[in-house]
């Protein structure tokens, strides 16, 4: 396995050079384009892992699995009166579809969905954002694990786009608490600063049948993790969830941050990060690196 992840993170650097790191968020600007990191994770508890793997980013919208599992764990079924179950084709800040749709997003995937799950956060825990850090460094045994400040800062500076469709959502009765702390919680739950190391560990009870490894306990049921790894599998590529299906085939979760966190179910887990974005807002280098990684599990099916 070590050496699957050492080539495929030689052959990934190929693609070093293409896209680029985003700036609507100007702290994520900063970072360097020429990150690769990739680690892979197995129900054995086994760690594997290359170039820049142990190097914390911005975990981003990658932090929307975390706030759905969460919401489902204390909301349930009921969750899915607030936001929906299917791919929006839209890019993920779009207010497009909010409007038509009167305020209910198609998926927790997107930022309004996101910002809905935050929602029934913040009516659930005093501080959602700080138990999700917890949660955080629980599942991938990290006590180090921060909220970044800074990227903090600037998505709450440029939050135009985010708080209008919060404030629609709330126009539509889709939100019960104040826009400004929904907003902030949701915020800071994206600036959580993970490594591919920490992502691959702490996700794992997805392709675990909801158990916890680090934490020994089952996290979620065997039904909610496939439930959650469906939704990876339709929505979690933003509107380019399809052509990743088609690449990959796996459950996946991205952030503009530039990681991509992938699900084996059964068998492992997988973080690639690069920071330089494709239109759609996916990791180049990082969806070029699962392609790989897909590649090798299907000329090795027994392996790990
Ligand atoms: N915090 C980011 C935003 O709301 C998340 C975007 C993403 O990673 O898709 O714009």
């Amino acid at each position: 396995m070590q050496s699957w992840v050492d080539s495929i993170h030689a052959r990934a650097r190929t693609r070093l050079g293409s896209g680029r790191v985003a700036s609507y968020i100007p702290a994520l600007a900063q970072q360097d384009p020429e990150r690769l990191g990739i680690a892979v994770y197995t129900n054995a508890g086994e760690l594997y892992s290359a170039g820049d793997a142990g190097v914390p980013f911005s975990i981003q919208s990658i932090a929307k699995v975390l706030l759905l599992t969460l919401a489902l764990r204390t909301h349930g079924e009921a969750l899915w009166q607030r936001v929906g179950l299917n791919p929006s084709g839209m890019p993920f800040n779009s207010l497009a579809q909010l409007e038509a749709e009167r305020g209910k997003p198609r998926n927790p995937f997107i930022n309004a969905g996101a910002i809905v799950v935050t929602d029934r956060l913040v009516g659930s825990f005093a501080t959602p954002d700080k138990h999700l850090q917890d949660v955080a460094r629980r599942l991938s045994g990290n006590v180090s694990i921060l909220i970044d400040a800074e990227v903090l800062a600037s998505e709450w500076q440029h939050r135009s786009r985010n708080a209008a469709a919060a404030y629609l959502m709330k126009a539509f009765g889709n939100l019960d608490n104040e826009v400004d702390e929904v907003l902030r919680t949701y915020f800071s739950c994206c600036a959580l600063s993970m490594s591919c190391s920490d992502l691959s560990v702490a996700l794992n009870f997805l392709a675990a049948d909801g158990h916890a490894r680090a934490t020994g306990e089952r996290f979620v049921s065997p039904g909610m993790t496939r439930r959650i790894n469906s939704i990876m599998s339709t929505c979690g590529l933003y509107d380019a969830a399809g052509d990743f299906a088609y690449r990959v085939g796996l459950p996946a979760k991205s952030g503009v941050g530039g990681g991509i966190v992938a699900v084996v179910p059964g068998r492992m887990t997988v973080c690639a990060w690069s920071p330089a974005l494709d239109e759609s807002g996916n990791s180049v280098a990082a969806q070029y690196a699962l392609e790989l990684f897909a590649e090798e599990l299907d000329a090795h099916p027994q392996e790990a």
